[in-house]
């Protein structure tokens, strides 16, 4: 009898499993071979090839993923950066504009801003909180729209609901980086994004020791995207593939306990007489809130904040912090911390951080999935040094 299921925790074990199972075996095993013996295919595509992103460790991971966000398919590659490219050079070409909000990872911010301009491809930024203004920035050549679900590091919620909208009646593709969130908390082509990417380095495998990406959605983009894939080369290899599958097992239960102590620490933080100024959608205060209720279904274990001390008292903080590990990336077991200036978006000019809203002694915080206790408490003597 088919196996029946509607609920996240049972797709991430179940969903894309090889049906049967491969000489029984309970884990999908890796399939470390380059090539497989040719069996008539007619379409390049379709030759068994690991670059070509078609073993069995490649179908059953993309089954998965579509599963997870109510998809029609899925591809993973090489990192979330290649997700990203791979995704943007497959859908646009020489001449074409695109809309993007303006506080991006700054890998993502930098890539539109230095290489799309070198392959003749325009860009402008909109506000995502300022749909009236976006109607401004259109041009006749406009052809995709991308956004974040969370920014990093400041987790602004743009208005979503808007963006799908405004490209739906615009006859754009609209592309959503849901990596902050995950399919725990948010599943983009429900609201209706044509597009959604992860990074899946970060919570999807949980673990901090691959890097991999992913694009989720419409069966014809992702098509289009996997053949540029193809020749781009950015395939993630059978053994990342097995780790990303193991580490995806274990995203609900991991997603959860995260959302509920970043949700306490950050309620910590704000009380606390050290803090200038906290970001995390979870709490009242924050302005995306009502937003991020009415759309998601947990906050993420992403915060950062400011304290009243600045830079020095940053600096002071994080160096005595004793759990958290003090290292650019996120969405691993162990807590991790840093100043973005120094890692995530050290490519951004002084004037774009600014403008941003990025200041020098903004701390980010990946909570892990240590006890929140121990973390409040580390927290909170960390504090006494500031
Ligand atoms: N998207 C977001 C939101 C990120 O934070 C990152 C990396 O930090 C990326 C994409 C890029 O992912 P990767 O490092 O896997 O290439």
């Amino acid at each position: 009898m088919a196996k029946t299921y509607k609920s996240l925790e049972t797709k991430l074990i179940h969903a894309g499993e090889p049906d049967p199972l491969i000489n029984g075996a309970v884990s999908i095993p890796v399939f470390q071979s380059s090539t497989f013996e040719y069996s008539g295919q007619t379409d390049y595509h379709d030759l068994k090839y690991i670059r070509l992103n078609n073993t069995p460790n490649h179908i059953a991971l993309h089954q998965k993923l579509a599963a997870l966000e109510n998809a029609e398919a899925a591809v993973v590659t090489s990192s979330g950066m290649a997700a990203i490219s791979t995704t943007i050079l497959a859908l646009l070409s020489s001449g074409d504009h695109c809309l993007a909000q303006e506080c991006l990872y700054g890998g993502t911010h930098e890539f539109i801003l230095k290489d799309l301009s070198a392959l003749n491809i325009s860009f402008d930024f909109i506000d995502g909180n300022a749909p009236q203004n976006w109607e401004d920035k259109l041009r006749s050549n406009t052809k995709a729209v991308y956004v974040e679900t969370m920014t990093n590091p400041l987790l602004q919620i743009a208005d979503l609901k808007a963006v799908v909208e405004f490209a739906k009646s615009n006859k754009l593709i609209s592309i959503i980086d849901n990596t902050f969130a995950t399919p725990i908390n948010f599943r983009p082509p429900e609201l209706g994004f044509d597009l959604s990417i992860h990074s899946c380095t970060k919570y999807l495998n949980g673990h901090s020791d691959i890097v991999a990406g992913a694009v989720i959605g419409r069966r014809d983009m992702i098509e289009k995207i996997t053949h540029k894939l193809n020749h781009l080369g950015g395939s993630l290899d059978p053994h990342a593939c097995f780790l990303l599958h193991r580490g995806m097992k274990t995203l609900a239960v991991r997603m959860k306990h995260q959302n509920e102590s970043a949700l306490k620490i950050a309620r910590f933080l704000e009380n606390h007489q050290a803090i200038k100024k906290i970001n995390y959608p979870g709490i009242e205060s924050h302005p995306g809130h009502k937003r991020a209720c009415d759309l998601f279904d947990g906050f993420s274990g992403m915060l950062s904040f400011e304290l009243k001390g600045g830079v020095e008292a940053a600096e002071r903080f994080i160096q005595n912090t004793t759990l958290p590990i003090v290292a650019p990336s996120l969405g691993g077991v162990e807590s991790l911390i840093t100043r973005p200036v120094t890692t995530s978006h050290s490519g951004l000019c002084q004037e774009d951080l600014q403008k941003l809203g990025i200041s020098d002694s903004l701390i980010r915080v990946s909570i892990g999935i240590e006890a929140t206790e121990d973390l409040i408490e580390d927290f909170k003597q960390a504090l006494e040094f500031t």
